[in-house]
């Protein structure tokens, strides 16, 4: 057993803060959270870190991922030269990137082949280093629709059905849906197009409820928000009201997540800067307003960032987590309210706020510790001085990735 012992512990509820606090951790489990003291003496139970200076908190989710793409890299062109084994290594090092960031657990909304349940696994196993995963694998989408290549296409009730349950027999922990058409894929629809209906998103979202998982839905266009709403997801990915003349945001269907509850994820990334020099203020300006209405109506956000995919020809690479955490700062939402995001409610909205995404006895051990208060400055979410994955340490060893990163 050992303790951690920090100027501050958050657990991750919004504003639950315990000053002088300590933590104290049985192998891949929390045992108690309180102040200093209240685990016992460092002579009984083990070893004691000691970090004056820092603050104590859960490790960070990310809601939305994609290990299976290079920041840089476009992935339809990419699919055929790029073998298995070779995209396998890919994932592997942006899943080290992304705990390098601070992020113990990630939610892949979208991978081929079933590689992100390999690699899931592997990280399970210590035999690679990364956050754990929860894995939608293939994407339900239209035959020719978003993200098609991916190797999920269905088209009536009967066909997504029998996706659901391939992948759910594969090792799904959750299951991804293209409730409307997207950005990326030469040919499919656009993001303001519908996909499927809300009888067929409901047949998803009854698959899923079978093995007791839950349904993430892509959906930028208003009618794919509305029927992935009524048919019952856990989360809305994008949400961005998009529409043929670009955003346009819906008050009364905010009202209507607002009140079922539905998690919405904004897939809000890290390269902001870089996306306002190539896309204008006036667009962004546009889908922050979005965030902000959708908090200011009571509908509660995750921190998810799509990473893998660039976002309008910009890349997104998988260590810029903290920097999409600012995004939700602009968007008016406070420091404690952010730290809520990325942890407890990110949590539950990927099922698994029963084992992780707070502080607390019985929780894995999935815990960052940063120099300085994040509660008074995000950015310090960057300064990692220890994370732990299920209580095995990820080392900081200095040496940089050779594919693109930060900067
Ligand atoms: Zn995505």
């Amino acid at each position: 057993m050992r303790i951690v012992r920090a100027a501050r512990v958050l657990t991750g509820r919004r504003g639950e803060v315990i000053a002088d606090g300590e933590v104290l951790i049985d192998g891949g489990r929390i045992v108690s959270v309180g102040p200093r003291g209240s685990a016992g003496e460092a002579g009984e139970v083990g070893e004691v870190l000691e970090l004056p200076e820092h603050t104590v908190l859960p490790g960070l989710i990310d809601a939305h991922v994609h290990l299976g793409f290079d920041a840089q890299v476009d992935p339809v062109t990419r699919r055929s030269p790029e073998s298995e084994r070779h995209l396998l290594l890919r994932m592997a090092e942006n899943a080290r990137k992304l705990v390098s960031a601070g992020v113990t657990t990630a939610r892949d909304l979208g991978a081929r082949d079933f590689l992100d349940l390999a690699l899931r696994d592997a990280i399970e196993e210590g035999l690679a280093v990364g956050p754990h995963i929860v894995a939608a694998t293939r994407p339900i989408t239209i035959t020719g629709g978003h993200c098609w290549y991916m190797g999920g296409e269905a088209d009536d009730e009967a066909g997504v059905r029998r996706v659901a349950r391939e992948n759910l027999r594969a090792g799904a922990d959750c299951l991804k849906v293209m409730a409307s058409g997207g950005l990326m894929t030469p040919g499919a629809p656009p993001s303001w197009v519908p996909q499927y209906t809300t009888e067929q998103l409901r047949a998803v979202v009854e698959e899923a409820a079978t093995r007791g998982k839950g349904v993430a839905a892509h959906a930028h266009a208003h009618a794919a928000i509305r029927s992935s709403l009524e048919a019952g997801v856990a989360t809305i990915e994008h949400c961005t009201f998009f529409t043929p003349s670009g955003h346009r945001y819906d008050a009364k269907l905010a009202e209507l997540i607002a009140a079922a509850g539905t998690y919405v994820c904004p897939t809000v990334h890290g390269a902001f800067e870089r996306i306002r020099a190539a896309h204008g203020q006036e667009m962004l300006d546009a889908w922050l307003h979005g965030i902000s209405s959708m908090r200011e109506a009571g509908v509660r956000q995750i921190a998810g960032t799509d990473c893998g995919f660039a976002a309008g020809g910009v890349a997104n690479p998988a260590d810029l987590y903290v920097g999409g955490l600012e995004v939700f700062a602009m968007a008016g939402y406070g420091n404690a309210e952010i730290i809520e995001l990325a942890t407890v409610l990110a949590a539950d909205a990927c099922g698994v706020g029963e084992v992780t995404g707070s502080l607390d006895p019985g929780k894995r051990a999935d815990l960052i510790a940063v120099a300085g208060n994040p509660l008074e400055r995000l950015a310090d979410l960057r300064d990692l001085a220890l994370v732990l994955v299920s209580g095995r340490s990820v080392g900081q060893t200095g040496v940089d990735t050779v594919t693109a990163s930060v900067g």
